[in-house]
């Protein structure tokens, strides 16, 4: 137990982002919960004559650890929801309400892109736009003529056949293109 608290923390420490995305507070509670788990199976529920007691391991080692995970699971939506730009409360009583992780699922099935910020005027902005909605900054590659995304190593629209030369790309997209 101990062992692997310690493997999280020095994970966390180095800077693993998903990691980070794992508050304090549902670390602890997957702990609590484990050793609450740990408590029923031994501490709580009669222990028969005839018992096989790995069996009894098993069974608490197998709630505690669904328990856990489902606590950090928690821990995880309340903080990824924030950089979606999602409503926290909405989605922590989906989660914690529906049974068996359903909400989670859900939640993972409908959560928005992660916002970013444009790099020339801090808007808001998700991975799919081509252009920033305020100022006109060139966030992706796309086509002059057709404006559907290219990659920055084509020399031609894959859709329409545009020479992307023409479209007097910034300096950083003609160099990939000229090596191409
Ligand atoms: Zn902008
Ligand atoms: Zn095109």
């Amino acid at each position: 137990m101990t062992g692997w608290m310690q493997q999280r923390k020095t994970e966390e420490t180095s800077g693993d982002e998903e990691l980070q995305m794992i508050p304090r507070w549902s670390l602890i509670l997957a702990i609590l919960l484990f050793a609450a788990m740990q408590y029923i199976f031994h501490g709580v529920l009669p222990h028969h004559k005839h018992e096989f007691f790995p069996l009894r391991l098993l069974m608490g080692y197998a709630w505690g650890t669904l328990w856990a995970s489902y606590a950090l699971l928690l821990g995880y939506v309340s903080r990824d929801v924030r950089r979606r730009g999602m409503s926290a409360k909405l989605w922590m009583l989906v989660c914690g309400i529906l049974p068996g992780g359903l909400g989670a699922v859900i939640y993972f099935l409908l959560r928005q892109p992660v916002l970013t910020r444009c790099p020339n005027c801090s808007t808001s902005i998700t991975a799919s736009y081509h252009f920033c909605p305020q100022c006109q900054f060139q966030i992706a590659p796309v086509c002059g003529v057709c404006h559907r995304s290219v990659k920055i190593t084509d020399a031609y629209c894959t859709q329409c056949g545009h020479d992307l030369n023409v479209d007097g790309a910034p300096a950083r997209l003609r160099v990939y293109s000229d090596e191409a």
